[in-house]
């Protein structure tokens, strides 16, 4: 059932380039949503612009999505697998601990479906519930 990285790649209709690769590689390693400078640190002395490059392409195709935990510094996770980041159907609630400052991705909790009012359209959702998680809670 596992792809490659490579194959995760090409699924998603990206160039599998070797920094991309990397990238890739990184994020899945990831408990929690990482932000670019968090990602910056774990590649040495690659530089930014082409990893936030290599991030808003993993965006654009649907493999990674972009989370707004109030931080400030937006926050990047893999997509679950076939994720199209649909807001009627993919959109997962997020978490942010305050203890640890991570934030979660608790992707069998979808955004509950809502409606608007006549006229207004939909393009993005963000559900971030905020409190303290469980390893927070109970440290081994
Ligand atoms: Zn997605
Ligand atoms: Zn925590
Ligand atoms: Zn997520």
């Amino acid at each position: 059932m596992s792809n490659t990285f490579e194959e995760k790649l090409t699924a998603k209709q990206i160039r599998p380039t070797a920094m991309r690769l990397l990238v890739l590689e990184t994020l899945s390693w990831q408990e929690s949503a990482i932000s670019l400078s968090e990602l910056e640190k774990s590649f040495g002395k690659s530089d930014r612009i082409t990893l936030y490059r290599a991030l808003k392409t993993f965006e654009e195709k649907g493999l990674v999505h972009s989370i707004d935990d109030g931080t400030g510094a937006p926050k990047y996770a893999l997509c679950p697998d076939g994720c199209n980041c649909d807001i009627a159907n993919d959109l997962h609630v997020h978490f942010h601990c305050n203890v640890c400052g991570e934030t979660f991705c608790l992707p069998s909790y979808k955004i509950p479906a809502f409606s608007l009012p006549d006229r207004f359209r939909a393009d993005s959702a963000n559900v971030v519930i905020k409190g303290a998680c469980a390893r927070c809670i109970q440290p081994e």
